[in-house]
């Protein structure tokens, strides 16, 4: 049993969330400070620990979401995009784009809003399963060897792309992957001021593209690409060598690494049942044409979380039937379009005419809108 002073019974919520990531934070958070009881597992002892993300926040989440300004790096409001032959096409715009999260103190800090809007976190407990009762549900939970079981009338899933939660839900599971691999290195010289550097290269990044992205005081150097053309470390080792003192790397020093896998199949389709949903990479809210997550994550748990109060105050389950992705879904087509376009150049002398396109208008007003419009993800009502 795990006590924490509250005086409630320890081992029973309203609401049970799996993952501490963004979009259980989040979700967490929202649903608590409705006055439910919530109780938030992760597998982790530190939310910090193994960051496996690069942390760029678009203008969209930063302006419509309370991030905290003291985990967000200097802003950033120039891309440059690079062909193979590294001939560098510079988009920049006069608001300020992007910044880098510092994901470690990010989560850090929005577990603390958690523990002060009433949530129960329990560190190092990794999810194991779940059974249905008359009521809802039991989660079953393994932390420090000992075997936990939690009460709860719904589950939420926020535990990442491989979601165990979905599987054991019956909801849909992501089926179409990129992997990314970066190292963060500090102390870096900025030659030219914060920028998004990305290389469209399918000699380096298969599928996807590669980047240094630096905001003055972190420069993240990383590849992403489909798993089956792609081996992650020597291709960042390729890449980084191929930089050629372009960034100066040698005058900072590495600290991180950082990798994993990110869903681009598109919001899934099948994401509520009677008992429980998925929110973040494990609902597959991920931008299928950027490979960013964070905006997703924030604007789907909202809606969660909205969902979830919903049906306590109605005692309705039929309620989370209305949460759905397939209307998300159609609103994905665009993208998933051109992703599917980008992944299906395969040569590099092809994309070095994608790239010559690029330069001219309309196309290069499409590269400005990619980076810049305010739409990285769907508005969800
Ligand atoms: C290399 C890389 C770079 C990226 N860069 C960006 C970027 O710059 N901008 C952007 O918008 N998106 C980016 N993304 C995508 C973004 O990181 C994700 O979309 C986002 O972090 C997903 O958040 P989440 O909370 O859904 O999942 P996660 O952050 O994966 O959180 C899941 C949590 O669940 C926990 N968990 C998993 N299984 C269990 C279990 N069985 N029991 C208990 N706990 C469990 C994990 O420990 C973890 O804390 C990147 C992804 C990668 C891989």
């Amino acid at each position: 049993m795990i006590a924490d002073g509250s005086g409630r019974e320890p081992n029973a919520a309203d609401v049970v969330v799996v993952g501490a990531g963004l979009a259980g934070l989040q979700c967490a958070r929202l649903v608590a400070e409705t006055g439910l009881e919530v109780v938030l597992l992760d597998r982790k002892e530190d939310v910090g620990e193994r960051v496996h993300t690069t942390g760029i926040f678009v203008r969209k989440s930063l302006e419509d979401f309370p991030l905290p300004p003291s985990c967000l790096g200097p802003p950033v409001r120039r891309a440059v995009l690079y062909s193979p032959a590294r001939r560098a096409l510079s988009l920049s715009s006069r608001r300020d784009e992007f910044r880098v999260g510092r994901m470690a103190a990010l989560y850090r800090e929005w577990l603390d809003r958690c523990r002060e809007s009433g949530v129960r976190f329990v560190s190092g407990a990794r999810y194991r399963g779940c059974r249905r009762t008359g009521t809802g549900l039991v989660v079953e939970v393994e932390r420090g060897g000992r075997s936990l079981s939690f009460e709860t009338r719904l589950l939420v899933g926020a535990d990442g792309a491989n979601s165990q939660v979905a599987r054991d839900l019956g909801l849909d599971s992501n089926t179409e992957w990129l992997v990314g691999l970066e190292s963060v290195h500090r102390g870096v010289p900025l030659a030219e001021g914060p920028a998004l550097h990305c290389f469209l290269d399918p000699g380096v990044a298969p599928g996807y593209l590669a980047w240094v992205v630096q905001d003055g005081e972190e420069t993240h150097v990383g590849v992403g690409g489909t798993p089956d053309r792609f081996h992650p470390q020597t291709a960042l080792a390729g890449f980084t060598a191929s930089l050629d003192g372009r960034f100066a790397l040698d005058e900072g020093r590495l600290v991180e690494q950082r990798g994993g896998r990110i869903p681009v199949n598109g919001v899934l389709r099948r994401i509520g049942t009677d008992v429980g949903l998925l929110v973040g990479d494990a609902a597959g809210a991920v931008s299928p044409l950027t490979a960013g997550g964070f905006d997703a994550c924030l604007r789907l748990s909202r809606q969660a979380a909205d969902v979830i109060v919903r049906r306590f105050e109605t005692g309705d389950p039929a309620v989370l039937a209305t949460y759905s992705g397939a209307k998300l879904r159609t609103r994905f087509w665009s993208r998933r379009w051109m992703r599917a376009l980008l992944a299906g150049v395969r040569s590099r002398t092809a994309m070095e005419l994608v790239c010559l396109a690029l330069r001219c208008p309309p196309f290069r007003n499409l590269a400005w809108q990619v980076f810049f419009r305010r739409r990285s993800f769907p508005d969800v009502d």
